[in-house]
């Protein structure tokens, strides 16, 4: 599962990215693994760990002076990983997820459906699949471990976890990072219904963030022109994946379902049509 290492150091593999450490810094490679519902499926995307990677250091560019990330380089990286890999400072992550919505879907319509609010995030009755909140919400999960779901946290377990302070400053740093990025993603036709952020702190105890940001991976990217609310949106990203496995019966649990040919060109054409729609280049 895990890369060859290249005389560094393995430090962990999640689901899709490896990680090596090279003296104080790490470096993060992009692997074309794809997971659902928190499990690797047996069939990779190719290009996907290039375009997740490109897309990211697109992204954080254009929020760095919302907040410092964690990028040192993406070209000081071991030849074989280069495209998909970055060189980064190794941080202290904390362990939320920093999610905010702005549409209702996925988990967040499922509790909103039950019980009217997104944990202690009250909404107003009567939206949607697909409906477009009054504002965008901070509705945060914990971060699980490996082979374990991410459970929902209200904003006073955030604050018990890592301090009110610090919980304040993610959830206003990850509203403002969706709010910047759906402004630049509706100039180029692309709603962002939500998002996934995760940050951590160096040394010093700066917040910076991490991992990657607004891919297909972390987010969902609908086409502006064809969102309707009451029904299902056209996806630029896994929610395609996801809605084909549930097809096939699976219950969730691993092993996942091999990809046939078609879901997985399918899969890598919808990751680099919404890469090309919002940096403006041409994949190649
Ligand atoms: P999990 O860790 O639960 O498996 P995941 O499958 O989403 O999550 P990946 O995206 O595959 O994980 O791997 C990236 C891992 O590296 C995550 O655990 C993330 O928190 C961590 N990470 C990202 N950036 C940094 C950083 N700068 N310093 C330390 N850890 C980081
Ligand atoms: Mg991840």
């Amino acid at each position: 599962m895990s890369e060859p290492s290249f005389g560094l150091p393995h430090v962990y593999s999640g689901k899709v990215r490896d990680i090596f450490e090279d003296g104080d810094d790490l470096i993060l490679v992009a692997s074309d693994r794809i997971s659902v519902y928190d499990v690797v499926l047996p069939t990779p995307i190719p290009d996907k760990g290039r375009i997740l990677t490109a897309l990211s250091l697109w992204w954080f560019e254009r929020l760095a002076d919302l907040v410092p990330n964690h990028v040192i380089s993406s070209t000081d990286v071991p030849e074989p990983f280069r495209g998909r890999a970055i060189r980064c400072r190794r941080l202290s992550m904390l362990p939320v997820e920093c999610i905010a919505r702005g549409y209702l879907t996925g988990s967040g319509l499922a509790e909103y459906t039950r019980t009217g609010r997104i944990r202690d995030v009250a909404l107003p009755p009567g939206l949607v699949e697909g409906s477009r909140l009054p504002e965008p919400v901070f509705t945060p999960t914990s971060k699980a471990t490996t082979g374990e779901h991410d459970a929902p946290m209200t904003f006073a377990e955030v604050a018990a976890t890592v301090g009110e302070e610090t919980a304040e400053e993610l959830r206003r740093i990850t509203l403002e990072i969706y709010r910047r990025g759906s402004e630049i993603a509706a100039e180029r036709g692309i709603l962002i219904a939500d998002t996934k952020v995760e940050l951590g702190r160096t040394a010093d105890g700066t917040l910076m963030l991490a991992d990657e940001v607004l891919t297909p991976d972390s987010s969902r990217f609908w086409p502006a022109d064809a969102w309707q609310p009451g029904r299902p949106q056209y996806a630029f990203d896994k929610q395609y994946v996801r809605d084909w496995v549930a097809s096939t019966g699976w219950d969730r649990r691993p092993p996942g379902p091999e990809l046939p040919d078609e879901v997985v060109e399918a899969t890598r054409q919808r990751y680099i049509e919404v890469y090309e729609r919002l940096t403006g280049d041409r994949w190649r």
